[in-house]
């Protein structure tokens, strides 16, 4: 990753100056220590020159006869040259100078090699050299004094020696200074083999700190990089699949739009969903989902090429970013396989699932010229996939995607009427079949879209039962058409739509029992609306379901009823309290005899079972005389009364339809 490279060099380029005051720091040190054990040497050479300086005096003083005398006047006697002589290369002193108590030169050993020396009684240096202030100060008590001399190269002298001055003593009475020349080239040679064994040891431990350092600097910096790969990996992928984020797959997007300006190679973006996938999280739970989602992202990472993109977009939604795509026909085969792929069976918590998934695509350059509008036709083109049945595939269509994309915008915004709860119910009334009496209302669901306006529920209940919305939607009229219900007083129902989809967690008798309490509303007052497409479908849980609304005392009506295929068939399956003629029979009553001989056969046969027959759509005193003297119970139009608000129904709100309203006689629909 030649990010993440970059970043380690930077990181290391951040590291470097403490690197190098470490090292620094360390050469420093072994600078020190070697300056210190050269001063150390230093001294210890002093001090030994100082010591066999002082041996040198003590012999002196002991062995030359009459030292005293030749240091008091400068003449030696010729014993006392004769002993000074043998003493002139004694040990490490190779030459020496004595000096009497005043810090005169009295005597310098070299002279003692000279025969005539001595022969005429007198030392030649005596009295000629001036007073040394230093050596005066030696013979008066001060401290002794070294002179090192190191590598001077001086002739006649060794590499190595010490200039020492010491008094010399006899009795505890200083008799004069004694400046011996100490060799120590041995010595020296000594000390520094010992030193630079000791420096040694001390420089490897120096360069073994120093590696562990730099190993340590080195690891924490792999460590630092690992991490920064995983940040950076886990910030571009998706925890679960591994796929990239949505985030990173538009930056992928914009690498391809870049690369296509440059070179013109073509690509495509494909959308897939999962079409079952809700299901599998709602009944096997997000266990077995995020399973399912994990296979799918397998089956799809073994299709893309390198250079491809595969991402998860959120839930069950994934893109591929198909690069190198010279036509549709490109693209056509990678989603075929895709579909193919996905379409096999899931083993999940070792049972077999189903979860098929659709497939829409869009090419850059032909159905769109930036990455938001691929992205987005891409997604249209999967929804209407998704429409035209499952497990398929379509291309961005401009025509058909256009009405579908407003019908998903408005699904959008009906997402955010119902969370806000923006939508209102109208009631419209039930009228007993004298056409006056209202025995009921039936609660109808009205949105007015902030922009478009009114829209019919015929539109927007699919709709919300498509988007998951059905259930709260439901519950939330049901809650409210109780409420207003419990208001009106009397014996007045209120009819209430259900859908299929309410049916399907088996909630439903607790929803309706709690909306019956909360609001005080006697279970006999609600009536519950289904439509024959219900029992169409798991008839048995179904028909549990209605067994139990009913034996909890509310009643069941059949809406609609006559549009269906079957009916009849299902009116013996269940014992409903009403069935509701669906307002296209009102409406050809007058057109067609046999739709009249339809209606009366279905009152005859209804009220052989003791059902009560409501006949819809009446819009003409023509349809409600006709609907009446066929033995119809119930009547419902607009004639008798259009759905409003509660706010503007009659109060009470029971009000006879002549006292409310124009005569239904009068009354144009
Ligand atoms: P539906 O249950 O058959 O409701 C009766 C429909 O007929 C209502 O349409 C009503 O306004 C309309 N209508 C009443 N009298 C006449 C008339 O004389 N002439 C004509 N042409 N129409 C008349 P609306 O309100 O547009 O509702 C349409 C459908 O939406 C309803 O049909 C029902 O299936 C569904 N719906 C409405 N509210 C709800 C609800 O709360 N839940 C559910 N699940 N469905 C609902
Ligand atoms: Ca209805
Ligand atoms: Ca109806």
């Amino acid at each position: 990753m030649p990010t993440s490279a970059a970043a380690f060099h930077r990181r290391a380029l951040r590291g470097l100056p403490g690197l190098v005051l470490w090292a620094g720091g360390l050469i420093g040190a072994f600078i020190a220590v070697l300056a210190l054990m050269h001063q150390t040497m230093r001294e210890h050479l002093r001090e030994d020159a100082e010591g066999t300086a002082v041996q040198f005096a003590v012999m002196l003083s002991t062995s030359a006869t009459d030292l005293a005398g030749l240091l008091r006047d400068g003449r030696p006697g010729p014993q006392t040259l004769e002993e000074l002589r043998r003493m002139r290369q004694a040990g490490d002193v190779f030459r020496f100078k004595l000096f009497d108590v005043d810090g005169r030169q009295l005597l310098v050993s070299d002279d003692l090699a000279r025969p005539d020396l001595g022969s005429d009684g007198a030392g030649p240096v005596a009295n000629a050299a001036p007073t040394n202030e230093f050596v005066r100060e030696i013979a008066r008590g001060g401290p002794s004094h070294v002179e090192l001399w190191d590598g001077a190269k001086k002739p006649d002298r060794p590499d190595v020696y010490s200039e020492a001055y010491v008094p010399i003593r006899r009795d505890g009475q200083v008799l004069g200074v004694l400046e011996a020349y100490v060799d120590q080239t041995e010595h020296r040679r000594h000390i520094y083999e010992s030193l630079t064994r000791i420096a040694l040891v001390v420089a490897a431990l120096l360069i073994v700190l120093g590696v562990l350092a730099a190993l340590q600097w080195r690891q924490r910096l792999r460590a630092e990089r690992k991490t920064e790969e995983r940040v950076h990996y886990l910030a571009r992928h998706d925890v679960l699949s591994g796929a990239l984020t949505r985030a990173s797959f538009h930056d992928e997007l914009e690498q391809a739009v870049a690369r296509h300006r440059e070179t013109g190679r073509g690509f495509a973006v494909l959308c897939l969903d999962l079409d079952r996938f809700k299901e599998v999280n709602d009944t096997l739970g997000h266990a077995a989902g995020d399973e399912v989602l994990r296979e799918a992202t397998a089956r799809l990472r073994q299709l893309v090429r390198h250079g491809d993109a595969l991402a998860r977009l959120g839930g069950d939604e994934f893109a591929i970013l198909q690069s190198e795509v010279s036509g549709p026909a490109d693209v056509t085969q990678l989603a075929q396989r895709a579909v193919a792929r996905l379409a096999e069976p899931y083993t999940v918590q070792g049972q077999p699932v189903a979860c098929a998934g659709s497939v829409g695509a869009a090419i850059f350059g032909v159905d769109a010229t930036n990455v938001a509008d691929l992205l987005h036709k891409a997604d249209l083109a999967l929804y209407r996939a998704k429409a035209n049945g499952r497990g398929t595939f379509s291309f961005y269509d401009a025509a058909l995607d256009q009405q579908l994309s407003e019908r998903r915008a408005l699904a959008h915004d009906l997402r955010d009427a119902v969370a806000h709860e923006a939508l209102t119910v109208d009631y419209q009334p039930l009228v007993a079949a004298d056409g006056r009496k209202r025995v009921g209302y039936e609660a109808l669901l009205r949105w007015r879209h902030p922009t478009r306006g009114p829209i019919s529920p015929a539109e927007f209940i699919p709709m919300a039962e498509d988007g998951g919305l059905i259930e709260t939607l439901g519950t939330w009229v049901l809650r409210r058409a109780c409420r207003d219900a419990a208001a009106w007083g009397g014996e007045l129902s209120v009819s209430v739509n259900l859908s299929p989809a309410q049916f399907r967690s088996g909630q439903l008798p607790r929803i309706v029992a709690d909306a019956l309490a909360e609001s005080g509303l006697p279970a006999r007052r609600l009536e519950l609306e289904i439509t024959e497409s219900l029992l169409m479908t798991n008839t048995d849980h179904v028909l549990r379901t209605l067994h139990a609304l009913r034996d909890s005392g509310v009643r069941i009506a059949m809406d609609d009823f006559g549009t269906g295929y079957s009916s009849l068939a299902y009116l013996w399956q269940f014992p409903f309290d009403k069935v509701k003629i669906d307002r296209t029979f009102t409406k050809n009553l007058q057109e067609d005899p046999k739709v009249d001989l339809i209606v009366r056969s279905i009152v005859s046969l209804a009220h052989a079972l003791q059902i009560r027959v409501n006949a819809e759509g009446v819009e003409t005193p023509a349809q409600l005389q006709t609907l009446q003297g066929h033995g119809c119970d119930e009547l419902q139009g607009y004639l008798l009364g259009r759905p409003s608000p509660l706010s503007a129904l009659p109060q009470p709100a029971a009000t006879p339809v002549s006292a409310a309203e124009p005569h239904p006689a009068t009354a144009t629909a």
